[in-house]
């Protein structure tokens, strides 16, 4: 082991190679450099362009995103936008139109966006409305509130200028009237079938966003809602160090506040991967996961990516500047 003065030193001199601020560098390699409630140095903030989205819906997202960027849009605009044209996508079938309905065949939506000022709005258990992520956004923005339910919800829409609309289409009403067919009472887990679309952003100033919409899970009791639009489950965004979004069970995420966790596990100075990794490891740690998957993923404000999920098959897109991937995120399995 080094002596403590000798790391110091060296860690500075790296860091002075590597362009960042030494300060970031030690408290990320070194947790006794500053108290970890300090925000990270903005130094190192990455200005390119950096958008993260769920599942292969993801890429269509993050095309939006891009759009709005390169129009001068803001972070927000790009996870509002981006994530609202998977709403919009009939073939989604746990996101917007096309959702899959709730045990009763109503489709009911839940959504949460957060800004770079830290400011939060959700919607949850709102139906007819094909955008929930824009009204969280108006929450957001035209109200002193944070989440607005059901009814609430619904009317606050209308009121905003949203139009209704019956989001059940016939593939998923189909499928529910399969569904009916057996006796029992088991919602299904987006392994499967998953298109909830959680979307991170960072814009050309440095600043982050996020933004996550879902149908929840399919055929759920009346009234369930998930982590999705509940800020630091489903959802969360600090632009001193970095953001989170999760998709999979939300009863698993919200036990374990999952994407407020990896955000303070990244404070902590873990990468993006190291802290997805722990709070999928956290959820298996305190319930049996054989039947339920839960997928992380995450950027710091320093450019970098990563996501962990339970089990296989969680996937996501990444772009960077105009150049976008789909990645397999890694997994406990
Ligand atoms: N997290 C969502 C929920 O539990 C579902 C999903 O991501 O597939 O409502």
């Amino acid at each position: 082991m080094l002596p403590r003065r000798t790391f110091l030193r060296r860690a500075a001199a790296m860091a002075a190679v590597l362009g960042l601020d030494p300060a970031r560098l030690l408290r990320a390699a070194d947790p006794t450099a500053a108290p970890i409630s300090q925000p990270l140095s903005s130094g190192a903030r990455f200005k390119s362009g950096h958008m993260l989205a769920t599942w292969n819906h993801g890429i269509a997202s993050n095309e939006e995103g891009w759009r709005q960027m390169q129009a001068g849009g803001t972070a927000l605009d790009a996870v509002v936008e981006g994530t609202a044209v998977v709403e919009s996508d009939p073939t989604g079938s746990s996101v917007g139109l096309g959702g899959r309905p709730d045990r009763d065949g109503k489709v009911t939506l839940d959504a949460c966006v957060m800004n770079a000022a830290g400011d939060a709005g959700g919607v949850c258990f709102l139906e007819d409305i094909e955008h929930p992520v824009r009204v969280a956004r108006a929450v957001m923005e035209d109200t002193p509130h944070v989440l607005l339910a059901g009814q609430g919800a619904r009317d606050f829409a209308i009121a905003k200028g949203f139009k209704t609309r019956d989001l059940l289409t016939e593939d998923s009403r189909k499928a529910w009237e399969e569904w009916k067919k057996s006796a029992e009472y088991k919602p299904i887990i987006n392994i499967e079938n998953h298109d909830t679309i959680g979307m991170l952003a960072q814009d050309l100033e440095g600043n982050l966003a996020g933004a996550c919409t879902t149908s929840g899970l399919a055929f759920k009791l009346r009234g369930r809602v998930g982590d999705s639009p509940i800020i630091g489950a489903g959802l969360f965004v600090d632009n001193e160090v970095g953001a989170c979004t999760a998709t999979g069970l939300g009863e698993a995420v919200m036990k374990t506040l999952g994407s407020f966790l990896v955000v303070e596990l990244m404070r902590q100075g873990a990468s993006p991967a190291e802290a997805c990794l722990e709070a999928t490891q956290r959820i298996a740690a305190r319930m049996p996961v054989e039947d339920l998957q839960v997928g992380y993923l995450a950027m710091d404000i320093s450019g970098r990516a990563g996501a962990h999920a339970i089990h296989g098959g969680f996937n996501y897109a990444r772009t960077l500047g105009q150049r976008t991937q789909l990645i397999d995120a890694p997994s406990l399995d």
